[in-house]
């Protein structure tokens, strides 16, 4: 159309008013211009090509609810990407599927097993967080995790019999891990419940930060990655459900950049006829349930694998341990909730947490 018309201005010369000329010059001088923007766009000039966007994935796996959240170019591919690794690090950990690296160790009889690298990273951090909380944390704990019910929900009380004859097999001392080899000791076992889904928010976080994203958040059920701060620069508001009614939330914390990992004994639980609750954090020690006085515990630091294991172990723990562990070792910070309804929280969380329950908070230092 546009031609046509020039074409049909050069027929009639005579009769085109000057003004017509420049016209049609300044919109020849805007083509050209718009020409040369799609092109830098096409050149991937980073500040063009790769326009910040938003994506958001939900997926369910490892038995929870898992909620991606990523700003930045090709979020979305890369939440696609964040998805796939999900599900290969499930295949690889799982405890029932018979592909497993852990099935596979579980079933070896004693006999040393070649594991993938990322099941390997995770049976060295959970070691070292059993060395660091004298085996509060114990990756061998799964045939009481079993005994009770809690890996297929057929929730039972085993026998003082069965709890003793089992804890023998509880001992992360006996697990052999040379580089990718694995050996446990005939009759024991292993379960990685307690770390896993800090280790996977590790690998997106990781994943998606290569890939250029520099804010998201990562929900997987209770362990909260976030990476960068919103887009509009504040920090992350990451909620701590109450314990007590874990439908409402007890505070607000501002993170940026860290980890949030919670266990509890709100989420995975049964009673019985007298309304005892038994939840799926066994002691290692006595083979029951944990039970000394805390109901939730929530970590904060820099790494996933850590901060999952650690919160699992200091619940078993108990306050007074887990304040301990918390002063020697340093490098994060914690939140517990005792079962007398007291908020405890690290000074280096002070200036940055919002109490919306009733319960009083005891600040530690
Ligand atoms: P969640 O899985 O709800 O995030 P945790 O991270 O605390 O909770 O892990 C609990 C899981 O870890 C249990 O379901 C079980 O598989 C396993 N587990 C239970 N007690 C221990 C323990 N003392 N040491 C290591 N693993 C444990
Ligand atoms: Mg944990």
């Amino acid at each position: 159309m546009f031609i046509m018309k020039v074409n049909s201005v050069f027929s009639k010369p005579q009769r085109i008013h000057p003004l017509f000329y420049i016209r049609i010059v300044l919109l020849l001088l805007t083509g050209i211009l718009l020409l040369s923007c799609s092109a830098s766009e096409n050149s991937k000039s980073p500040a063009l090509s790769k326009k910040p966007i938003q994506a958001e994935t939900d997926v369910f796996a490892m038995d929870t609810f898992i909620t991606l959240k990523a700003y930045g170019p090709d979020a979305d591919t890369l939440l696609e990407s964040a998805k796939d690794r999900i599900a290969a690090l499930e295949k690889l950990l799982s405890v029932t599927d018979s592909d497993s690296d852990i099935w596979k160790l579980n079933h070896a009889n004693g006999q040393s097993t070649t594991v993938g690298e990322d099941t390997a990273a995770i049976i060295r951090g959970a070691i070292e967080i059993s060395t660091l909380t004298d085996g509060a944390l114990d990756i061998s704990v799964y045939p009481l995790v079993s005994a009770w019910g809690f890996t297929t929900g057929s929730y039972q009380i085993p026998t003082e019999d069965t709890i003793q004859s089992l804890l023998p097999y509880v001992n992360y001392k006996k697990i052999v891990l040379d580089a990718l080899c694995v050996t446990l000791p005939y009759g024991m076992q292993i379960d990685l419940g307690a770390a896993a889904k800090g280790y996977t928010g590790d690998v997106i976080a990781a994943l998606l930060r290569e890939g250029g994203i520099s804010s998201a958040m990562l929900n997987l059920g209770g362990n909260v990655h976030t990476i960068g701060t919103k887009q509009d620069g504040s920090p992350w508001k990451i909620a701590i459900a109450n314990p007590f009614t874990p439908q409402t939330n007890l505070l607000t914390l501002d993170i940026t950049n860290e980890v949030v990992i919670t266990s509890g004994n709100y989420e995975r639980y049964f009673t019985d006829e007298n309304g005892k609750r038994y939840c799926h954090i066994i002691d290692s020690k006595t083979g029951y349930p944990a039970d000394h006085g805390i109901v939730s515990m929530t970590i904060v630091g820099d790494n996933g694998l850590t901060c999952d294991a650690l919160s699992t172990a200091l619940y078993v723990m108990g306050a007074e341990k887990a304040i301990e562990v918390w002063q020697e070792t340093g490098g994060f910070e914690m939140i517990f909730v005792t079962e007398d309804k007291t908020i405890y929280l690290t000074e280096g969380l002070s200036d940055r947490y919002t109490n919306i329950s009733n319960l009083p908070l005891i600040i530690l230092s």
